[in-house]
């Protein structure tokens, strides 16, 4: 026998395979309604589908019944089952029809009065101890549920698209909604198959909020003329990790769509410098330049393709590598490869010598900032971090990567004095490594290391604040954007003096506001504790 929920709570009464429950009641019938409508039904649950223009909800179950075709198709769900699915779920045309729901997920348009008008409606029919819910992405759950007869019961079920392949689920709680609430509400999309964060109702909740440098830096590092997005997608991808790259994924997302995110937190956020949009996207937007969508966004598209069409990122030609080449340390402890170790690593199984201590002629005469790797032509090549390098002849730093031992691409920061034998030293020393090498004018934190300091600073001040956990960061980042890490897991592996260091600098250079360390990230550091236990 399938479990029950306790009715006063709507919480699961024993563990075990889908509960039978009272209905579930989706509002909206688009994209994200459709999507819950099948992750419910396909756990077990009796649906009820509404929407308000005709013909939606019909069309949004029989999406769902072409889906379930294709997974049949695939011998993934068997027929049997992909017709229990579809009994589970049926298309009703009235609020009325509603009235014997447990729970409703709403999902109408991204309008506060549109869905504060559906809740009153919800409210006069359903019964005292229903859970109401919100796929608000941007709108205050706090706002939505003000004004209902029971606040209490409202949250935020953050679904993100397609809802039934994307695992994570953001449970947001209003400012009035019970603990219990929340707790049946994390239940729920546990019995869904889903993953559950729960994140104080702020703007952008977790994914859209802690997300907001990997685009704004990127738009940043073009209006500040130090890459093209191809090569700062390339090397995003390939060095730092990223499925996509930012230029990429907005095309894909929407140029606007991704405008108005960024839009409302900023605006949510009274105007917090941190999240200012960038005129950069305002430009595309004015042009109508959308993405893929529209044929044309940062990139390039034709009808018949989804790839973009103009997107090669600079790439250096082949050069001769270096046979020999001196590392400066001053001991094993204070490598200046703190991160890009296991790099040199691949360099040195290119058959560059690499002597792994070389002691400076000069003793303690030496310039701390220039430890590094000795380069033909008198540069030293560095990792990124390395704080002032102005007036030292010559200087290239390595940005980092998120997987030094296997990354596909490592970029180059030279700069402005560097001779080009030293770069191109350095350039064949890293493509004996195995790797393609882009090159950008040199800049405070290149372009991995920017983002991913920005992403964990973010990140941290979201558990400052207190509107969720260190584990539930990491997890909804990992799960909502395919990160390869969680910021503050990331954070902890490259240290979080070198992301403190990196904002610092970036804050120097940029006085803008953008760049302020958490104090969360300071504590940390005084007291040495890891990021993930904040
Ligand atoms: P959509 O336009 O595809 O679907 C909205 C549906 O709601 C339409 O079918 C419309 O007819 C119906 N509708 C509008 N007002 C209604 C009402 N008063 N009563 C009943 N039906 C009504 O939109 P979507 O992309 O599915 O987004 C829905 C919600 O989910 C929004 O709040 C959005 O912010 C949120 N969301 C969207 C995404 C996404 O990627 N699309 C992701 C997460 C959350």
């Amino acid at each position: 026998m399938p479990d029950e929920l306790d009715p006063s709570t709507g919480r699961a009464l024993a563990d075990g395979p889908p509960p039978a429950t009272r209905p579930v009641g989706v509002v909206g019938a688009g994209t994200m309604g459709a999507g819950i409508a099948e992750v419910a039904a396909r756990a077990g649950h009796e649906v009820r589908l509404l929407d308000a223009a005709a013909g939606a909800a019909p069309a949004g179950a029989d999406g769902v019944r072409r889906r379930l075709e294709r997974e049949v198709d695939r011998g993934r769900v068997t027929s049997a089952d992909a017709s229990d699915v579809l009994a589970r779920l049926a298309v009703v045309d009235d609020v009325a029809a509603l009235a014997c729901c447990g729970v409703v997920v709403e999902a109408v348009a991204e309008d506060l009065d549109v869905k504060r008008t559906l809740f009153a409606a919800l409210e006069v029919v359903v019964a005292d101890d229903i859970l109401l819910a919100t796929n608000t992405s941007s709108l205050s759950v706090t706002a939505v549920a003000a004004g209902a007869r029971r606040p209490g019961r409202f949250v935020g079920l953050h679904f993100f698209n397609p809802a039934p392949r994307m695992s994570l689920v953001e449970v947001v709680r209003g400012e009035d909604s019970d603990p219990g609430t929340v707790d049946a509400a994390c239940e729920l999309v546990r019995a869904w198959g889903k993953t559950p964060v729960v994140v104080t109702s702020t703007p952008g909740f977790i994914v859209n909020r802690v997300a907001r440098p990997f685009y704004g830096e990127a738009q940043r590092l073009v209006e500040e003329g130090v890459g093209d997005p191809a090569t700062i997608d390339a090397v995003l991808r390939e060095a730092g990790g990223f499925p996509m790259g930012p230029f990429e994924l907005t095309d894909l997302v929407g140029q606007d769509v991704s405008l108005s995110v960024a839009r409302s937190v900023w605006e949510q956020t009274f105007a917090d410098p941190r999240y200012a949009p960038t005129v950069f996207q305002q430009r595309l937007v004015d042009a109508g330049r959308l993405g893929r969508k529209s044929g044309r966004g940062v990139y390039r598209y034709d009808a018949d393709s989804t790839a973009p069409l103009d997107s090669a990122p600079a790439t250096e030609p082949p050069r001769p590598a270096p046979a020999s080449l001196d590392l400066v340390v001053w001991d094993a402890e204070d490598s200046p490869f703190p991160v890009m170790r296991p790099f040199l690593d691949r360099v040195v199984a290119g058959g560059v010598e690499l002597p792994s201590t070389v002691a400076d002629p000069e003793g303690a005469d030496i310039e701390a900032s220039t430890r590094g790797i000795r380069l033909p032509g008198g540069a030293v090549l560095v990792e990124v971090d390395h704080g002032d390098w102005s007036g030292l002849g010559g200087v290239i730093e390595l940005d980092w990567a998120h997987d030094p031992a296997g990354c596909a691409r490592v970029l180059l920061l030279p700069s402005a004095d560097c001779p080009s034998e030293s770069l191109h030293a350095a350039v064949g020393a890293c493509q004996a490594a195995g790797v393609a090498v882009s090159v950008l004018p040199g800049s405070v934190g290149g372009v991995v290391a920017r983002t991913v300091a920005m992403l964990v600073n973010e990140a941290v001040e979201v558990v400052a604040r207190r509107e969720a956990s260190a584990e539930d960061v990491d997890v909804a980042m990992v799960l909502g954007t395919g990160y390869p890490s969680g910021p503050l897991g990331w954070g902890d592996a490259v240290g979080a003096h070198r992301v403190a260091s990196l904002v610092q600098q970036l804050g120097d250079t940029h006085p803008s506001g953008r760049y302020r360390t958490s104090p969360l990230l300071h504590r940390a550091l005084v007291r040495g504790s890891h990021l993930r236990d904040l």
